[in-house]
């Protein structure tokens, strides 16, 4: 017999210790109770991944529920939040032991690592669609925007760009001799939730890179009212990135391809020195509107078109 949706819940995904003292009540009732302490505000956002859009069908679900939770804490890291809850609704075709295990175990043990509760949600059946929402902690006033970039800013980025792209590459048959590393980066991507934290009173403007370099720097841009150039030579990429552009001549898809989840910021000169994160200088936001690089001794005007699902 099938179990019951309470059984569910409490099977795999009711944890047992609650681990931040602002979540008052947790799962069991008709809303989990949080309690905000004083000086910091709310910074709340959702995501959600639909089969066959987000993820092919067959994906591993440990990978699965781990992607899912750090995209959504990305967004909370883009905003310099502290993580402390999510709600995860899920709508599954049918109850599936094994694949929940699975799900659970990768969904859980990245909440465990930044010290997540899983504070409610909501089990449905329908087509494999899966949505957190996650809140977290900021000191009033102070989260990263994407709409206060200065012109003479510097650009920054954290880790590096287009692996996992490279990654998405991979699993649609590209060959590369040691895929392991850009494999897991597009499934297994870190929130950059520590940089995000130390960017609080550094930087002007921050943004998660989701959709591609290009169209998230554009969204910076866009929302600051300014423009920018990056310089081609100080970009990030891995020696795997770097034979697949030799191999296939597509040297814009570090700019272009999603999933990298790094943190993609701005910082005053003034402040340049005050970072202490492992991050890379990239380029400088100018007052002219428009993105711009510069590369082989020439400057060409890059499209700053994301990923759009209903283009
Ligand atoms: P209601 O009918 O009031 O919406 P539910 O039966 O949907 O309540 O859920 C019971 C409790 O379990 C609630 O506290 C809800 O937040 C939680 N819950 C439901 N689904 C999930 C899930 N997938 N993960 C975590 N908590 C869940
Ligand atoms: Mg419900």
């Amino acid at each position: 017999m099938p179990i019951s949706e309470f059984a569910l819940i409490q099977r795999f995904f009711t944890q047992q210790t609650v681990k931040n003292s602002s979540t008052r009540l947790s799962i069991g009732d008709d809303c989990a109770l949080l309690s905000l302490p004083a000086g910091y505000e709310l910074a709340v956002t959702t995501d959600t991944m639909v089969e066959n859009v987000h993820f092919f069908a067959g994906t591993d679900p440990e990978q699965l529920g781990h992607k899912l939770l750090a995209v959504n804490l990305s967004d909370l890291a883009s905003m310099g939040a502290k993580p402390v809850s999510v709600t995860l609704a899920l709508t599954l075709p049918k109850v599936d032991e094994t694949w929940l295990t699975a799900f659970a175990k990768g969904f859980l043990s990245l909440a465990e690592r930044y010290s997540v509760d899983l504070i409610g949600g909501d089990t449905t059946s329908g087509p494999l669609t899966l949505t957190v929402q996650a809140m977290g902690l900021v000191p009033r006033g102070k989260a990263l925007m994407r709409s206060s970039a200065k012109a003479g800013d510097f650009i920054y980025l954290t880790g590096s760009l287009g692996d996992a792209g490279l990654g998405l590459k991979i699993s649609q048959d590209y060959h590369c001799a040691d895929p392991e590393a850009a494999l897991k980066r597009f499934h297994q991507p870190d929130p950059q939730i520590d940089a995000g934290l130390a960017l609080i009173g550094i930087a002007n403007a921050c943004i998660d890179v989701s959709d591609g370099l290009a169209g998230d720097l554009g969204h910076i841009l866009k929302q600051s009212n300014v423009g920018a150039c990056l310089y081609w030579d100080a970009l990030p990429l891995s020696d795997a990135v770097l034979n697949y552009i030799n191999d296939t001549g597509d040297w814009s898809m570090p700019l272009t391809a999603g999933d990298d989840y790094e943190l993609c910021f701005t910082v005053s000169p003034e402040k340049a020195a005050q970072l202490i994160i492992n991050c890379r200088k990239i380029g400088v936001i100018e007052s002219m509107s428009g993105l711009r690089l510069h590369k082989s001794g020439t400057t060409q005007l890059l499209n700053c078109k994301g990923y759009e699902h209903f283009s």
